[in-house]
C-alpha cells in the first residue's frame, strides 16, 4: 500500500484519490465496474464485510449474469444464493427491482443518482454509490466508514448516526466530490475507513489525510466519533419441531414481508412464561400447522445473533399424531424428504438443524443398507 510520503502534497480531495489510485485492494467487481455488476456488489457490501461478500457476489454473477436473468429467476433461487449473507430483504428488494426495471424501464438500468434512489431497495448511500462508481455523477455516498473518517477529520463532536450529522457531512463533501473523480474519491473515502481509519487503532501515521486532520491533531482519535449507546440487546429463548412423517418432515415458508422473509423453516417459536421448551414446541405447532405431534427428544441446542436480538434454538424431534398442516402464521407448509433439505433457502440456525437432521437421515439409510447387504 502507498503511504502518506508517496503522495505529492495537495488538497486533500487530490491526495487521498492519488492514493485510492495506488493503493486499491482488487475487488472482483472493481475488474469491470459495470453497471449491474456495481449495484450487485453495493447491495451485498451493506453491512457485510468485503471478503465475505466475494465468493456470493461471484455465484450470483455466475447464475445470474444480467439484470434480465435476474429478473427471470424464481425469488426461492434468489434467496437460495443468498442464503448465509442475512438481511434478505436486501435479496428480495434486488429481485423486485430486476422486475420492475425489466416492466417500467424496458431492462434499461438507472443511470442517475435520481433514477436509482427510485427503485426498491435502493436508498441514498446505494444510490450514490452506484451512480459515482458506475457513472461517475459527483454525488458522496456516505455510510459508516465515510462517517467516522469525515467525523475525525472535521473533528465532529455530535453523534455521528444522528441524521443532522449524516446531512452535514454529505453537504460539506458535495462541493468537493466534483474536483476530482467522484467514483475514486468515495472508494478512497470508504477505502481509508476500512484499512487505515478503523474503528480501534486508526493507523495515524500511514494515513493520507493526516496533516489535515483536526482529531489527530487534537488527541481526540479514542473520543471521535460519539457513538450514542447501543440499548440491550434481547435474548430469546426458542423452541421448533422436526415433525415426522411416514419418512418425510414438514417445513414452513415465511412470510415475505415478515423479518426472514420468504426463507423455510422448522415451526416453533418463542417460549412463553413458565411453560417448559417442550410445551412451546407443542404449543407453536398446533398454533402455526394446526398439527398435534408427539415431543420427543431435542436434536440439537444453536445460539445464533441476530442485529437487535439474540436466540437460543431448541430443536425436537416430534412424531405427527394427528391433524392437516394448514399455514397459519406461515404462507406455505411442505412435507419433504430430509435429503431436500438443501434445495430450501433457511435462515443460519434452522440450516444448522436441517443439516443435522439430513445427515442422521444418510446415516440411517447407508446402515439399513449395510446391515441388508450383510443380511443376505
Ligand atoms: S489521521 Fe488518523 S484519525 Fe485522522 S483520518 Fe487519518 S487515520 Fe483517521
Amino acid at each position: 500500500m502507498s503511504k502518506q510520503s508517496d503522495i505529492p502534497v495537495a488538497a486533500w480531495p487530490v491526495r487521498i484519490v492519488a492514493w485510492f489510485e495506488k493503493a486499491n485492494r482488487p475487488m472482483p467487481w472493481r475488474e469491470n465496474p459495470s453497471p449491474y455488476r456495481v449495484w450487485i456488489s453495493e447491495i451485498m457490501l451493506q453491512q457485510t464485510q468485503v471478503a465475505t461478500v466475494i465468493p456470493y457476489f461471484e455465484r450470483f454473477l455466475q447464475r445470474f449474469p444480467n439484470v434480465q436473468t435476474l429478473a427471470a429467476a424464481d425469488l426461492q433461487d434468489v434467496l437460495r444464493l443468498w442464503e448465509g449473507l442475512g438481511y434478505y430483504s436486501r435479496a428480495r428488494n434486488l429481485h423486485k427491482a430486476a422486475r420492475e426495471v425489466m416492466t417500467a424501464r424496458v431492462g434499461r438500468l438507472p443511470e442517475t443518482y435520481d433514477e436509482w434512489i427510485a427503485l426498491p431497495g435502493i436508498g441514498a448511500y446505494a444510490a450514490a454509490a452506484i451512480a459515482s462508481i458506475a457513472f461517475g455523477e459527483p454525488v458522496p455516498s456516505v455510510d459508516g466508514n465515510v462517517l467516522r473518517v469525515c467525523a475525525r477529520l472535521w473533528g465532529l463532536r455530535d453523534p455521528i448516526r444522528d441524521p443532522k450529522v449524516v446531512n452535514l457531512v454529505r453537504e460539506k463533501l458535495r462541493p468537493l466530490i466534483g474536483r476530482v473523480n467522484p467514483s475514486h474519491f468515495n472508494q478512497a473515502l470508504m477505502e481509508t475507513g476500512a484499512l487505515v481509519c478503523r474503528p480501534r487503532n486508526p493507523d495515524c501515521a500511514a494515513c493520507i489525510l493526516c496533516p489535515d486532520c483536526a482529531a489527530h491533531r487534537a488527541g481526540l482519535v479514542e473520543v471521535i466519533p460519539v457513538l450514542r449507546p447501543a440499548p440491550p440487546v434481547p435474548h430469546y429463548d426458542v423452541a421448533v419441531g422436526v415433525i415426522w412423517k411416514t419418512g418425510r418432515i414438514l417445513i414452513a415458508r415465511r412470510e415475505d414481508d415478515r423479518m426472514l422473509g420468504g426463507l423455510w423453516e422448522f415451526p416453533g417459536g418463542k417460549q412463553q412464561g413458565d411453560e417448559s421448551l417442550e410445551q412451546t414446541v407443542r404449543r407453536e405447532v398446533r398454533e402455526e400447522t394446526g398439527l398435534r405431534v408427539r415431543v420427543g427428544e431435542p436434536y440439537a441446542t444453536v445460539r445464533h445473533a441476530y442485529s437487535h436480538f439474540r436466540i437460543t434454538l431448541t430443536a425436537f424431534r416430534c412424531e405427527w399424531k394427528t391433524g392437516q398442516p394448514t399455514p397459519r402464521t406461515s404462507v406455505e407448509l411442505k412435507w419433504i424428504r430430509p435429503g431436500d433439505l438443501r434445495l430450501y433457502p433457511f435462515p443460519r440456525a434452522n440450516r444448522r438443524i436441517g443439516d443435522l437432521v439430513m445427515h442422521e437421515a444418510a446415516g440411517k439409510r447407508r446402515r439399513s443398507r449395510t446391515e441388508a447387504e450383510g443380511g443376505s
